[in-house]
């Protein structure tokens, strides 16, 4: 590990000013930072710990929104009544991320910034346009089953690792932040991350020493809703394919509204708009389900170890939305 100083920020706009000395990066939990800085992948020069920062409530806004603070922790997130009653996808994505000990120890908001968990990206020895732009990217030819089949360009596979951006993608969440050129903003979801294209070491669209301080959640839509993630063990693993789905049905079990985002496939938390506005008003059904799986997959394109994931994923889309049928019409 490189060497670094260290500072425990104490207030927010302390944090946001020490962000522009060189070098400089925030540390929240540490479970995903540090294990990039032990490998050398990550080399900040300077750590801004803002673990005390006061960003640790869950608050209900007068317009009903949900504010989630960037430090709350994982398991206090899923754990909160407001969040198992009104968004139950997001506490299920949440519990089925990493370990109880992790989940004690990561924020909100770092989760959202966790890196990629392709091998070449951890392995400084191989070439990887995500750690050193230009290098090349060793994914595209090589042990690619991970990798996203969602997004990808020639400069880069990699797959993003979150589970709980996955549901903030499909329950549209906004992000607020203090620092940047504009002092502090509110920024949707679908405007936060990005594709690689060819510049995949730039993730989101936050400034340099930007920091999230909250995640605002609407209200949720009608319907029921749930997260659905396919792993290679039960726990402790990351996606395969996940699928974060809403599904609202009429009378005569028409769809009436849905959402669908999926994790795993995607070089980002990937939302299925096409696949949502396909299925109002179908009948509910094995028909309309497959045809959802099918529509969110259809930019698809594997590169060989990840084929697998492009049926896997329709599938999966499939049983959820079957699932979540059977669970409405049970009443
Ligand atoms: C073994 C293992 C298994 C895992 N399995 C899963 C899994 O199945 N699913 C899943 O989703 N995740 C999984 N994770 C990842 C885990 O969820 C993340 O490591 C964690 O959420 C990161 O949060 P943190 O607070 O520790 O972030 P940190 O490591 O402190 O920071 C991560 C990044 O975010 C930046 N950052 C942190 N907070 C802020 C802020 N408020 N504003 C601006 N920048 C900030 C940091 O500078 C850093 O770049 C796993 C991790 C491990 C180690």
């Amino acid at each position: 590990m490189k060497a670094f100083t260290f500072e425990r920020a104490t207030d927010v706009d302390a944090a946001v000013a020490s962000s522009a000395k060189p070098g400089a990066r925030f540390i929240a939990g540490g479970t995903n930072l540090l294990d990039l800085m032990k490998v050398e992948v990550e080399k900040p020069a300077h750590l801004i710990d803002i673990s005390r920062l006061p960003l640790r409530d869950i608050a209900e806004t007068p317009e009903g929104d949900l504010t989630v603070g960037a430090l709350v922790s994982n398991t206090d997130l899923a754990a909160h009544p407001k969040v198992r009653e009104r968004y139950p996808m997001l506490a299920r994505a949440v519990v089925n991320g990493a370990s109880a000990q992790l989940r004690n120890q990561a924020t909100t908001g770092g989760n959202l910034l966790q890196r990629t968990r392709c091998p070449y990206f951890y392995d400084v020895a191989k070439s990887c346009n995500k750690r050193t732009p230009g290098a090349g990217c060793s994914a595209l030819q090589g042990i690619n089953r991970m990798t996203a089949v969602l997004g990808g360009s020639d400069a880069c596979i990699a797959a993003h690792p979150s589970d709980m951006a996955v549901a903030l993608m499909a329950l549209e969440a906004t992000i607020e932040t203090k620092g940047g050129s504009k002092g502090g903003r509110k920024i949707a979801i679908a405007d936060f991350y990005r594709l690689p294209g060819d510049t995949p070491h730039r993730e989101t669209n936050l400034e340099p020493g930007e920091l999230i301080v909250s995640v605002a959640l609407p209200p949720p839509p009608a319907g029921q809703q749930t997260y659905r993630k396919v792993r290679d063990r039960a726990s402790y693993a990351f996606a395969l394919v996940s699928v974060a789905a809403i599904l609202d049905l009429d009378a005569d079990k028409r769809v009436r509204g849905a959402r669908l985002a999926l994790g795993g496939v995607g070089t980002m938390p990937w939302r299925a708009l096409d696949a949502e506005k396909g299925m109002v008003g179908a009948e509910a059904g094995d028909k309309a389900f497959a045809a959802a799986g099918a529509v969110a997959m259809a930019g698809a394109r594997g590169r060989g170890g990840n084929d697998f994931k492009i049926p896997l994923a329709k599938r999966v889309v499939a049983r959820t939305f079957a699932g979540l049928a059977t669970s409405i019409s049970k009443g």
